[in-house]
């Protein structure tokens, strides 16, 4: 990297290697917050949204090689940029390599030297135990083999955990966080949610039909004929078809009462006979425990019944598939064809990663923590996170001034909810103590094989938390992920150095646009604390609770002001409507968050001797500033299919709602633009949770 200053004046600028790595030309360039971009002939009180982002997103279409397209998708690519030159500089063997180095740049090598045939004869073992099995008791000992081997079984998403027949993990007592049990998911589908299955819009029939081809594809590349595939592939989607029915809404799950579902390993025996739990947790070397929390036992009934009613051949055959499906994208290049061709259907991308970039996500996905130290010594300095820290305890101060100013709360509710507060924990950049991977042993030789042992030691890392305490420290996103996330159990908010990186967090910009950008987003992981989810945990993390019944109904009613707000059709997405019952969460965190980083904004300009009503050269005020810096960090671009996908399976809206809908509901934005009622950004019903 060369850099045209000299270091003594870059230390003075308090960004030595962050400002190295910005300038560094062989890297794509970061956006940053440019106020000259707004659109002048369309009226910020009409469309705030076209009118920051029309000129930007006009000017930058959407990549073929990506499904949205805006100034996070375009940082994440920097972020790859940064982990691609890492991995180059450790991909030759090279005995002076740190032991994380030789994993990490043997682990790229092994991707990117990948034989064009790809490895299907690694996973063989695997196809032929499934073969062997004997008896439909078999199917618990090979799930565990599966499970071991490839996909995230210990991770639920939104909708199921997205693996072979249920996911198993770590997971704190809902009731008592002090202690780790074991968590049971309902799982078992290819496709991302229970809605593409049961919903009968043309759409819907489309992406069953390329779900079918995907499905057919990947056993015609094991050696199947046309014939035989094709009616395999029926009898796959018919018994996944049968899970999805009995799989908990997306909307229901939402709510941590209804998945708190409290069993005894004998009580789980009981509840699913056929399913051999013993052979399961054997074969996973999963730890005794107590309680195991099921999130929707009538999959587990219905799953029962299945394993009943359909035969082995049946059972081996789903087997078999969802092994590609889980190996797909390491097996090799055909296979990703496939996956991708699916792909396309569901979220519209028009052309794959090239492979420098595939193959880097997958180390950050595998080795996160190993690739992301070397990330965060060279892009995020401690004068970042000093400054990012400061905004967050800023931001966590706002909070407690807005729990004391509202007026539908009563003392005693006031009073937990400050204890809770006082007892978040902010985690910035990436965690104090890394992930140890010495016991995971990575070669050149296959990609496959890196990907599976990989996949094992995790397993083991996640299933040894079992019988512990609740980490607070643990991360579960990566250092150069582009994201933030709040954990009601932990009571954490967590912000990976990914995202403290422009255009969000800019160590050349000024406060106003940086809590504009990034202050926004710190203020939304805040309010998560206390929204419709967060609010039912108490100040442990412990789901209890501590509302008084009048303060409870005064939330409600709050929340359901928004969840009206965000419910509707979308624009040119036909078939499918937002529900804002599922982004009510997102939704309270979108609108609470921007109140949080303006109050914390106007109270550090205070300290400044400067004010909001402040004007730059250009006429600018200060509020303006901000809320423009705000509307920047979602000028995406999203193609139509991933919105209709997103609609169905993900708790966040769209993104012109995330700022049209937001502002609409601030006077302090009325008051920063002179909009007036009956503008389409003054909404007549104003919503306000936080
Ligand atoms: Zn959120």
């Amino acid at each position: 990297m060369r850099s045209t200053l000299p270091a003594s004046l870059l230390l003075a600028l308090g960004c030595l290697s962050h400002c190295l790595a910005q300038t560094d030309a062989s890297l794509p360039k970061l956006p940053h917050v440019d106020l000259t971009n707004v659109d002048p002939s369309v009226s910020p009180c009409a469309d705030f949204y076209q009118y920051v982002c029309g000129k930007i997103n006009a000017a930058n279409p959407i990549p073929p090689d990506e499904i949205w397209w805006g100034p996070a998708e375009e940082l994440q690519n920097w972020n790859r940029a940064v982990l691609h030159q890492i991995l180059e500089k450790n991909k030759a063997p090279d005995p002076a390599r740190s032991p994380n180095e030789q994993k990490i740049g043997d682990f790229y090598a092994s991707c990117m030297n990948q034989p064009a045939e790809g490895e299907l004869a690694e996973i063989q073992p695997i196809l032929e135990r499934i073969s062997a099995m004997k008896d439909k008791r078999d199917i618990a000992a090979t799930l565990a083999l599966i499970h071991s081997s490839f996909g995230r079984a210990w991770e639920g998403s939104d909708n199921q955990t997205n693996v072979a027949l249920l996911g198993y993990g770590p997971g704190a007592d809902y009731n008592d966080v002090s202690r780790v049990v074991a968590g049971v998911d309902q799982g078992g589908l290819g496709m991302p949610g229970r809605d593409f299955y049961l919903k009968s819009d043309d759409d819907s029939k489309k992406i069953r039909d390329q779900y079918v081809t995907f499905i057919v594809s990947l056993l015609k590349l094991t050696g199947v004929g046309d014939a035989d595939a094709t009616r395999d592939a029926a009898t796959i989607l018919r018994v996944e078809t049968a899970m999805a029915q009995s799989h908990m809404d997306n909307i229901t799950r939402r709510d941590p009462n209804k998945v708190n579902n409290r069993y005894t390993l004998a009580t789980l025996k009981a509840l699913t006979p056929a399913f051999d739990w013993d052979a399961y947790l054997r074969g996973l070397n999963a730890p005794q425990v107590p309680l195991y929390e099921v999130s929707s036992p009538d999959f587990f009934r219905t799953l029962n019944k299945l394993l009943t009613a359909e035969d082995l051949a049946t059972w081996k055959l789903y087997l078999r598939f969802h092994t590609l499906r889980s190996a797909a994208p390491p097996l090799g290049k055909a296979w990703r064809d496939a996956s991708f061709e699916l792909l396309k259907t569901l979220l519209g991308q028009q052309q794959q990663d090239p492979d420098w970039r595939r193959c880097a996500i997958a180390v950050d996905h595998y080795m996160g923590e190993a690739l992301g130290q070397v990330y965060v010594a060279q892009v995020f300095p401690p004068e970042s996170k000093a400054r990012a820290l400061k905004m967050v305890k800023d931001i966590e101060s706002a909070m407690g001034r807005d729990i004391d100013s509202v007026s539908w709360m009563q003392a005693t509710t006031k009073k937990e909810a400050h204890q809770k507060l006082a007892a978040v924990i902010e985690k910035i950049g990436y965690p104090d103590n890394w992930i140890d991977y010495s016991s995971l042993s990575i070669s050149r030789d296959s990609y496959l094989a890196n990907v599976e042992r990989a996949t094992a030691f995790e397993l083991k890392r996640q299933l040894a938390f079992i019988g512990h305490p609740l980490d607070r420290k643990q991360w579960v996103m990566t250092p150069p992920t582009v994201d933030a996330y709040e954990d009601p159990q932990t009571n954490t908010i967590n912000f990976p150095a990914g995202m403290l990186q422009p255009p969000f967090f800019d160590a050349a910009a000024d406060d106003v646009l940086n809590y504009g950008a990034e202050g926004a987003i710190m203020g939304h992981e805040m309010t998560h604390d206390f929204d419709d989810q967060g609010r039912k945990f108490d100040v442990k993390g412990n789901l209890r609770d501590w509302w008084t019944p009048e303060d409870a109904k005064q939330y409600e009613q709050r929340g359901s002001c928004i969840a009206h707000e965000y419910t509707g059709p979308v624009p040119g997405i036909a078939g499918v409507e937002q529900n804002g019952k599922l982004t009510q969460g997102e939704d309270t965190a979108d609108n609470g968050g921007i109140y949080l980083a303006l109050a914390a904004l106007s109270e550090d300009l205070k300290q400044q001797g400067k004010s909001l009503d402040d004007k730059d050269a250009a006429g600018r005020t200060n509020l303006q500033r901000f809320f423009i810096a705000f509307a920047t960090g979602w000028c995406d671009q999203i193609r139509p299919e991933a919105i209709r996908t997103l609609i169905l399976t993900n708790p966040h809206s769209a993104p012109f709602l995330r700022v049209n809908n937001v502002v609409a509901n601030m006077p302090e934005f009325q008051k920063a633009f002179g909009c007036k009622a009956g503008d389409a950004e003054v909404h007549a019903k104003q919503c306000r949770v936080w």
